[in-house]
């Protein structure tokens, strides 16, 4: 594994013609886009980060860094954020997990995800059933879904927090 982060492929992947191989240069590495999550999900802390994805501390440092240098997140005050570019990933994010759900998922989606100004349901496009608007995080509420499985490594704080309905991006407290 390269832990440099300035390269995500073996350089015969990045097509300098391909947008898309570009875009996995910045995103494509193991933990990436998991900690593009969790950012959506509202952790904010490097420790957080920590607990929650399970993710070697030297790696995490090495991942936040190279977030920040390519300004999907900003570091304010101990705390990391998502920039206006990184809010800009929530749609790869939410259609690889209905992907998921989709194909992996045999007991239904893991999480469910709602228009909170109206209660009603979002596909996979962040589209409400309800009043028919495409949704942006911001006003999105996020629920355990009837696939959802608690995690095996045991109770803590922060996977207790992420697993009670929640609007995205608000931060974990
Ligand atoms: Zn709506």
């Amino acid at each position: 594994m390269n832990y440099s982060g300035v390269m995500a492929l073996p350089s015969t992947y990045a097509d300098r013609n391909c947008s898309l191989a570009r875009s996995l240069e910045i995103v494509g590495e193991r933990w990436t886009l998991l900690i593009v999550r969790d950012a959506f999900f509202g952790i904010r802390r490097f420790g957080d980060f920590a607990t929650q994805l399970g993710i070697p501390r030297a790696v995490l440092t090495n991942r936040l860094r190279f977030l920040v240098q390519e300004d999907v997140l900003e570091h304010v005050d101990g705390e990391y954020l998502l920039t206006s570019k990184g809010v800009q990933l929530w749609p790869v994010l939410r259609a690889m997990m209905a992907w998921g759900d989709e194909h992996y998922s045999p007991g239904g989606d893991k999480r469910t995800f709602w228009h909170e100004a109206d209660g009603g349901r979002l596909d996979a496009s962040s589209r409400c059933s309800s009043c028919g608007a495409e949704v942006p995080p911001s006003d999105t509420r996020i629920e355990p879904g009837p696939g959802f499985r608690p995690g095996t490594a045991g109770p803590d704080p922060v996977s207790a927090l992420l697993n009670a309905p929640r609007r995205l991006l608000e931060p974990l407290s």
